[in-house]
């Protein structure tokens, strides 16, 4: 049974009249932005790059592989980057490529087929400098149409780090401050998980938690003897359902979220399309424009704030401009940095809000690449159980760095892993053997694998940055970035003690160790791109206030996660909503009372 329920026909954009908000990019952060606005009864043009894609029908979760010509993959012309190419190669990755479409990493991976409409192709989107994998999704929803769903909550660990360790700057905000937005994002949206009562890893207001199956169990009372946490993953995902959104059905635990880089065809994961920007339409608030990409903030000469947003169809090439009072830029960080740097005049000669020179800089993220991957010999050939009906696996939170003060690095790092029975069998093409033997291994051994990788925080430094590269232009004829950032020695010894604790706790558990990796992945793998305009008190020091407000144009807001002023480890989009709903009530109060 599909549960799919579409949308009103949008409005046409009326580009002659003034919108309270025109907001730029409709992800995570460019949804929220829609929906809090207009059910504060503001009139909003939300602008999008991308297409609007049948999302009702493009995410075929339940598809199954012998139901599709080439059993999910991408046709012989196109080709994903690999991480070898990543690794020995600079950007343009699409440069001389003899393919005709060349896609990031993330089109590698099972099933791709089902995502190539999502992720962009990188011959029109190419970027320069260093090494980078970045994946990048154009259309209405962006990236959260294929997000991992994992929706952690961050904490004054993270928000007060600096005062912790002397590092870098603390937030302009606190848990205190953020808290009540978690809870609106977690009874909006729906998320499923499990009580902790952890510090530094507060609970959210669950529905009905993942299971943890045989093996995860096993880990999580081992770890327990070592003071560290297993809790099932805790899944932007409404397992309960959500009475208030005729949009989305409840998880049936289909186990489909592993199977491919491709949502979830009923939205029981959130999307921004079904959970955010479709109610912002029934509002009758909402105007969208698909196909449209912003190239400029443009200025009023006269006041030097925002006027509105310079765009180009990508379909027809036409340019045109929007207005609005207040300007939203929710391109996602990396996009919002080159929208900002793009966006100069002679009010602001360095591009909007940039007096501080800090666009682009203090770009920080997350670092993977350290894994393991092990046998519980007590469940070889067990019977089969339905392990993958569920949204995610598990999360270990971090444990460095809370109490204690680890020698070679500050900050932490926690742990994603599953395991388990999948629909396939994941291990058969590295089982040894051939015929009846060979499969009966394979079955037997199915149930008993249990894998794990970590995510570390990357600290935050000035000379971490992008800027605009002064020859490279994309397909519309729009300036690209240009990278100048790697991993530095703090990463790298993380990286080191992952790798370390990774195996320690398999050993503790009685795991068999099959194989365990601590290389690091190439910078950009772990696709939770952060810091590029940071929030702060200091107008010298920061681009936008505590309420993603530029401190130089008080009528602009950036509202994605390029505010963040540090990474922490946990992945940031539950983070960047919730801001994102703080800012836009702070917004539209402040445009009730016309102080904008
Ligand atoms: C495979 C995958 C797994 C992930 N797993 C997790 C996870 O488990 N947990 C987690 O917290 N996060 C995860 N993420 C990251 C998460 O998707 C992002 O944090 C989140 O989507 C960021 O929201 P955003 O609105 O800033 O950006 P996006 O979702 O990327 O949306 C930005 C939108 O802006 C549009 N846009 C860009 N430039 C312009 C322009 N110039 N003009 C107009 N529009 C523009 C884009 O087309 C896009 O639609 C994952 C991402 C991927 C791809
Ligand atoms: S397990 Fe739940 S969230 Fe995942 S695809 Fe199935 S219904 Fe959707």
């Amino acid at each position: 049974m599909l549960f799919q329920v579409r949308p009103s026909a949008p409005k046409e954009a009326d580009l002659t009249t003034v919108y309270d908000a025109v907001v730029v990019g409709s992800g995570a952060a460019g949804g929220m932005a829609a929906h809090v606005l207009t059910s504060r009864g503001l009139k909003v043009l939300l602008l999008e790059a991308g297409r609007k894609l049948d999302i009702e029908s493009e995410l075929k979760s339940m598809e199954w592989p012998y139901d599709h010509p080439r059993r999910g993959e991408m046709p012989s012309d196109s080709h994903a980057v690999t991480l070898n190419e990543y690794t020995v190669r600079q950007p343009p990755y699409a440069q001389g490529s003899p393919y005709k479409h060349v896609y990031s990493y993330v089109q590698g991976w099972n099933g791709s087929d089902y995502s190539k409409n999502i992720v962009v192709d990188e011959k029109d989107h190419p970027y320069t400098g260093t090494k980078y994998a970045w994946v990048r999704a154009r259309n209405l929803g962006g990236k959260t149409a294929i997000w991992g769903r994992l929706a952690l909550r961050l904490s004054d660990y993270d928000f007060k780090a600096k005062s912790r360790d002397g590092y870098g700057e603390d937030w302009p905000i606190s848990y205190a401050d953020i808290a009540p937005y978690y809870d609106k994002v977690d009874l909006y949206l729906g998320i499923g998980g499990h009580k902790e009562s952890l510090p530094h890893l507060p609970d959210s207001l669950f529905q009905r938690s993942p299971r943890l199956n045989p093996s995860e169990v096993l880990l999580r009372q081992s770890l327990k003897k070592m003071n560290r946490v297993l809790t099932p993953y805790r899944a932007g995902v409404t397992t309960d359902g959500l009475k208030h959104n005729k949009y989305r059905s409840r998880c049936y635990g289909r186990g489909a979220c592993n199977r491919r880089a491709g949502g979830c065809d009923i939205h029981a994961a959130f999307d921004s399309p079904t959970g955010l920007i479709y109610p912002a339409m029934d509002t009758g608030n909402l105007t969208l424009r698909t196909n449209s990409t912003a190239y400029e903030v443009t200025v009023d000469p006269a006041t030097g704030k925002a006027r509105g947003v310079a765009f180009v169809d990508t379909e027809t090439g036409q340019h045109y401009e929007a207005k609005g009072k207040a300007i939203i830029v929710a391109a996602s960080t990396l996009e919002s940095a080159r929208l900002l740097l793009l966006s100069k005049s002679k009010a602001h000669p360095d591009g909007i809000g940039n007096s501080s020179g800090q666009v682009g800089h203090n770009f920080c993220e997350h670092v993977m690449g350290p894994s393991i991957l092990g046998r519980v010999k007590d469940l070889v050939g067990k019977p089969r159980t339905l392990d993958d009906g569920r949204p995610g696996g598990f999360y270990i939170p971090r444990y460095r760095n809370l109490d204690d003060r680890q020698p070679k690095f500050i900050r932490g790092y926690g742990f994603e892993g599953s395991g388990g029975t999948g629909m396939v069998p994941g291990r058969a093409s590295s089982t040894p053997g051939f015929g009846a033997d060979f499969k009966k291994t394979v079955r037997d051994e199915a149930g008993a694998f249990i894998h794990m990788g970590g995510f570390g925080e990357v600290l935050s430094r000035y000379e971490s940055a992008v800027s605009i590269d002064p020859a490279v232009k994309d397909r519309w004829g729009i300036p690209v970035l240009r990278f100048d950032y790697s991993f530095g020695d703090n990463e790298k010894q993380m990286a080191l003690d992952m790798a370390a604790t990774g195996r320690e706790m398999f050993e503790a558990a009685g795991i068999e160790i099959l194989a365990s990796d601590a290389d690091l992945l190439t910078e950009g793998w772990s696709i939770h791109e952060l810091g590029t305009a940071r929030m702060g008190s200091d107008p010298k020091t920061s681009v936008l206030n505590q309420f993603q407000q530029s401190h130089d144009v008080k009528n602009l807001l950036v509202v994605d996660g390029s505010s963040h002023v540090s990474a922490s480890c946990q992945n940031p989009t539950w983070t960047i909503m919730a801001l994102a709903w703080r800012s836009c009530d702070h917004l539209a109060d402040e445009l009730g009372r016309g102080n904008l």
